[in-house]
């Protein structure tokens, strides 16, 4: 049979790259099949190599709220990079996108930048530990703060209160730190605290969660959160890599009104380039280094390149307006899906918040990980490769987010419908 190109380019990448991709979920090796080798990519679409045109979801997975190429971010990088690519000194990009980010979240007096969200994670992690000296951390089943060790830890078994690692390399002595907690689930993080409250650090959640496919806090959770926090001195982080500059201006803490002792941010804020931040209260972020004593580091933190991206982002987000409509596009296309499972008696429902979504084939609500589990991956599958023969990119994974972006018109949001309604039917 006929190979296409992306098949014969991912045979290749598989053996000069594990998996033949840089990063696991790229990989389609959750809905099985090659994964698409891009050649270009424009507003909501992408371009293969093999000349197909997708309109798509993932966005990166979250960094391109504006779509791909924005002219504005484009033009933008050819400034800067027609000035150097990284001067391994301060420069006035860095206080430019440090600023934009300290006025929209009411909770960071001063941030620092980092290059994933990894490091973000990591990093404030550190930092808590270091500002209470203490060494305990909670953090919730289905959650996914990147893959420093001691988060890296298996979600599932909520008979375990302590943490076991996830991956083979990750010793067992690095995740006896991390006590896992259920989402949505406050007597949990109450029983933990209840043991070991005066050696807990500091709880880090995704305060909307994106890694287990969208999950939002029920009434109530985040505030009892920061009682539970406040109560024990401990620091709450919350992980808004996702949510910050995607659910609003100030992120997800700014819709909840609970705010966080440190912020993790990255993909928007790096506009399509490697970025992360995490930032806070003045007096906790004194306690990093040179100010203070907690390490960390990086040759190309505060990147001019990523800097300037990350700006022009930015200011296409500075008026609020952005955010209504696109939440209003997110909940009429929303809609319109529902109305076809209910049409075609699919059991599946989804939930929703800003301009992210997740679409789960599930007969119940899905509240927290042992829920999202419950979720068919072998129909999902399906409906992935459906979607994908008639041009839509939905993440090729059920426990992820899609979402929408400026760049999507009624045009691409129409016929991504229409794709919808036949993807599901011919399941
Ligand atoms: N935190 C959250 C909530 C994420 O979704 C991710 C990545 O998807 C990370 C942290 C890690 O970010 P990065 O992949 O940039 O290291």
């Amino acid at each position: 049979m006929h190979k296409t190109k992306s098949e014969n380019y991912f045979k290749r990448a598989k053996q000069l790259m594990p998996g033949g991709v840089n990063s696991p979920v790229r990989s389609f090796s959750a809905v099985g099949g090659a994964p698409l080798f891009i050649a270009r990519a424009k507003g909501p679409y992408l371009h293969d190599e093999d000349g197909n045109r997708y309109v798509d979801f993932v966005a990166s997975w979250g960094p391109l709220i504006l779509g791909h190429s924005h002219p504005n971010v484009i033009k933008a990088l050819k400034t800067a990079s027609a000035l150097g690519t990284s001067y391994g000194a301060p420069c006035k990009a860095e206080i430019d996108l440090a600023s934009i980010v300290t006025g929209s979240f009411k909770s960071i007096d001063m941030v620092r930048m980092t290059n994933s969200g990894t490091e973000a994670t990591m990093s404030a992690v550190r930092l808590a530990r270091g500002y209470t000296g203490r060494d305990y951390i909670v953090k919730f089943e289905g959650c996914y703060h990147g893959h420093a060790d001691y988060l890296l830890v298996k979600a599932g078994s909520g008979a375990t209160t302590f943490g076991h690692p996830s991956s083979p390399g990750v010793p067992k002595s690095f995740t006896s730190k991390t006590l896992l907690a259920k989402y949505n689930d406050l007597d949990s993080v109450k029983k933990l605290f209840n043991k070991y409250g005066d050696q807990i650090a500091a709880i880090i959640l995704e305060p909307v969660a994106g890694n287990m496919g969208v999950v939002t806090p029920e009434k109530g959770f985040l505030k009892g959160l920061r009682s539970i926090t406040n109560k024990y001195k401990s620091l709450l982080i919350f992980d808004e890599v996702i949510t910050g500059f995607r659910l609003s201006k100030g992120g997800a803490q700014q819709i909840f009104g609970v705010y966080p002792d440190l912020t993790c941010l990255g993909k928007i804020i790096g506009g399509g380039l490697p970025v992360g931040a995490y930032g806070g209260k003045k007096a906790i972020m004194k306690h990093i280094a040179p100010d203070g004593p907690v390490y960390q580091a990086g040759t190309l933190s505060g990147n001019p390149l990523a800097m300037a991206a990350g700006i022009a982002t930015l200011k296409e987000l500075a008026n609020v307006s952005v955010y209504k409509k696109l939440e209003k596009t997110t909940v009429n296309f929303v809609g319109e899906i529902n109305e076809i499972i209910k049409k075609l008696g699919i059991n599946a429902n989804i939930n929703q918040i800003g301009s992210m979504f997740t679409l789960f084939f599930n007969s119940g609500k899905v509240c927290d990980y042992e829920t999202a589990l419950c979720s068919d991956t072998k129909i999902f599958s399906r409906f992935f490769k459906n979607l994908l023969s008639a041009g839509i990119m939905f993440p090729p994974s059920q426990f992820e987010s899609v979402f929408i972006s400026t760049a999507h018109t009624e045009k691409e949001l129409n016929f991504a419908l229409n794709s919808i309604h036949k993807a599901l039917k011919d399941l």
